[in-house]
């Protein structure tokens, strides 16, 4: 059986974090990267923004220093078993390896509705990219979005930018109602309107059927609506199923990890969409966090000791607007807006009483460092107080 100081499971982007931290910091120790799809690590954000705006394929590959020959990869093959007495990992097709420390990146995978997926896609994988882009082809097509967050809004976005003609269904009575406040939602709603989207609020899809046209969507409210194909951004679950089967999930909706990375076994890691740390408590699934904290406990796998407590960052693209977000950004929560231009430039501050737990920075750029200093600030705040401490330079 072939033995390697390092094996990582899931070959995405905090895996690929986590291997350029090991390689920089052990020159001695192999390392095996086990991943389920046939394709070394990619960016994963661009499957629903860039690629569909003109960025190429061939880039959005990752550097996975493939000419080191500490480094082997193990790719299209999902690993079934791991033994946490034996320190051996197992794939489908029973290749078995031996590790001395396990990092687990399994990520999350789309939540898929019931019913026909014949015509119904899922962004998530890049497999899953190629074959919408294969169906969708050259001609304008009759495309419904399903989900109010940040998958439909982003792939209703661009789709309708293509020249697509875009249905989209959300149960709520506007896009990220849970997120941005009334002003704002209403806003995206009729920007997208002006790009042509039929938004249909306060339905859900309950299952999809065949349809001569390409799909029919049995929606809740006992109506249903024909496209000629459909893509559901109805949410992201871990993938946990692994660390299961070997003990290393509490109550919790993901890995359980310290703030070294480290589950409840000290060899075992875990990081990115999978894990839940002890600072953040939820899961974290956004890019800034899978790199941020990924590079941390490749560090710590190597012999480091970098706690990870960082304030993560999520973003998003949306027609000419760009976001980028920190903490905790729910309505629940009162709002402070700060526009410079309403609805185009600007942000928002989410307060629980006067204390501040979140920062929207709206077509603002470079505000995140800024928006990470003032939640750390252990203070009140008056609304005036906070009008201005974030602009563009
Ligand atoms: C379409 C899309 C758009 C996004 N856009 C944004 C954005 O705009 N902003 C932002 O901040 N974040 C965005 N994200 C989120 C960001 O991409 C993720 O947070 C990040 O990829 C998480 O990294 P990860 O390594 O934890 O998981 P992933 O990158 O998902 O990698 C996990 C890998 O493990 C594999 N795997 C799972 N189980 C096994 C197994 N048993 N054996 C072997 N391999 C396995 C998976 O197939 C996958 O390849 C987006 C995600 C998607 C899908």
């Amino acid at each position: 059986m072939e033995h390697y100081r390092y094996i990582v499971i899931g070959g995405g982007m905090a895996g690929h974090a986590a291997v350029q931290a090991i390689l920089e910091q052990d020159s001695q120790g192999t390392i095996l990267v086990i991943g389920d799809e046939p394709f070394a690590p990619y960016r994963r954000p661009p499957l629903s923004k860039a690629l569909w705006k003109g960025e190429r394929l061939e880039d959005i590959w990752l550097s996975v220093g493939s000419e080191d020959d500490r480094l082997n990869f193990h790719l299209g093959s999902r690993v079934q078993n791991i033994n946490v007495d034996e320190k051996r990992v197992e794939v489908a097709d029973g290749a078995t390896w031996q590790f001395e420390k396990l990092l687990l990146v399994t990520g999350g995978r789309p939540r898929v509705l019931a019913g026909s997926r014949k015509r119904v896609f899922y962004p998530g994988h890049l497999t899953e990219h190629v074959r919408l882009h294969k169906h969708l082809g050259d001609e304008p097509r009759d495309v419904l979005v399903v989900g109010g967050g940040f998958i439909g809004s982003e792939m209703a976005a661009v789709l309708s930018e293509r020249g697509h003609q875009v249905k989209w269904l959300m149960m709520e009575d506007r896009p990220f109602a849970r997120m941005f406040p009334e002003s704002l939602g209403n806003h995206l709603a009729s920007a997208y309107r002006e790009h042509g989207v039929e938004i249909h609020t306060r339905v859900g899809v309950t299952r999809f059927d065949e349809a001569a046209a390409g799909v029919l969507a049995v929606m809740d409210n006992g109506r249903s609506i024909a496209a000629e194909l459909a893509v559901v951004g109805a949410g992201f679950e871990p993938n946990v199923e692994l660390a299961q089967k070997a003990g290393l999930m509490s109550a919790g909706p993901g890995v359980p990890v310290n703030e070294f990375g480290q589950t409840v076994h000290p060899n075992i890691y875990a990081a990115g969409d999978v894990a839940v740390s002890a600072v953040d408590l939820h899961l974290m699934m956004h890019e800034d966090h899978a790199l941020s904290q990924g590079r941390a406990v490749g560090t710590n796998m190597a012999g480091g000791r970098a706690a990870y407590t960082e304030r993560s960052f999520f973003y998003s693209d949306l027609y000419h607007w760009g976001y980028e977000a920190v903490g905790d950004l729910n309505t629940r929560h009162r709002v402070v807006e700060d526009w410079v231009v309403p609805g185009d430039e600007g942000v928002l501050y989410y307060l629980e009483g006067d204390r501040l737990v979140g920062v929207l920075n709206w077509n603002v750029w470079d505000g995140v460092p800024t928006a990470r200093a003032l939640l750390e600030m252990p203070r009140r705040w008056t609304d005036e107080e906070l009008r201005g401490q974030i602009r563009n330079g």
